[in-house]
């Protein structure tokens, strides 16, 4: 993990997540289409496109304040219940990172994050939205899962969103009608989660 605190590994880091969401964008926008009102791809995308925009800035930054300003980003340009969401989610992280970046620090740090999510989203686990992959995330995370195993984790837990019903956000009007296709969020999360691991794994 020390990697991370090195700038150059940070832009790169940075920009994969950019950028995998970038070329998700049709597949995001299909996904909210059949549950939503089809504006997740492009709410995202509008979001990461303003962080590659910053990326200078934000690369030059040290990791805790990168992370605030790019959740800042996020809150600001991606819009719909996600963005407030994920902007909740990478500022929570930036300010709860320790200064040792061990595994169990960002583990941890990676839960606070979380409980800031649930509580502005008054979410839990089980009611499919992006929560339902970033706590099987902190978990594998948690218990000692390498990069591979966190994503692997991740795609297996937004798969797991497609028998759920919806309980939480737009989805949750269709009611039933929600079961039988993924979670948008649950979706771009673990695109996050398969490109940070991908920076990570390709790192050690
Ligand atoms: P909107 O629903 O306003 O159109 P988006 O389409 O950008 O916003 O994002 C939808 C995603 O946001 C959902 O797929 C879900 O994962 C996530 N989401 C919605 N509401 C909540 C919530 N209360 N807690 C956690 N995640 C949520
Ligand atoms: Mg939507």
């Amino acid at each position: 993990m020390s990697a991370l605190l090195d700038q150059a590994f940070l832009r790169r880091l940075i920009e994969a997540v950019a950028r995998t969401i970038i070329d998700h964008a049709d597949e995001l926008t299909a996904l909210d289409s059949a549950i939503g009102d089809g504006d997740h791809g492009a709410n995202m995308r509008r979001g990461f496109e303003a962080v590659l925009a910053e990326l200078d800035t934000l690369a030059a930054k040290p990791l805790p304040e990168a992370l605030k300003a790019l959740g800042t980003q996020l809150v600001m340009k991606v819009g719909g219940a996600s963005g407030p969401l994920y902007g909740t989610l990478f500022m929570s992280l930036g300010k709860s990172l320790p200064e040792r970046l061990d595994r169990e620090g960002v583990a941890q740090a990676l839960d606070a994050a979380i409980t800031a999510v649930k509580a502005r989203g008054k979410a839990e686990t089980g009611q499919k939205t992006m929560l339902d992959v970033l706590v099987p995330v902190q978990q594998a995370l948690a218990s000692g899962a390498g990069p591979a195993a966190v994503a692997a984790r991740a795609n297996e837990a937004a798969d797991a969103t497609v028998p759920m019903k919806a309980t939480r956000g737009r989805a949750s009007f269709l009611g039933d009608r929600s079961i039988g296709h993924m979670d948008p969020g649950a979706r771009s999360s673990a695109l996050i989660v398969g490109a940070v691991a991908s920076c990570l794994g390709a790192s050690s």
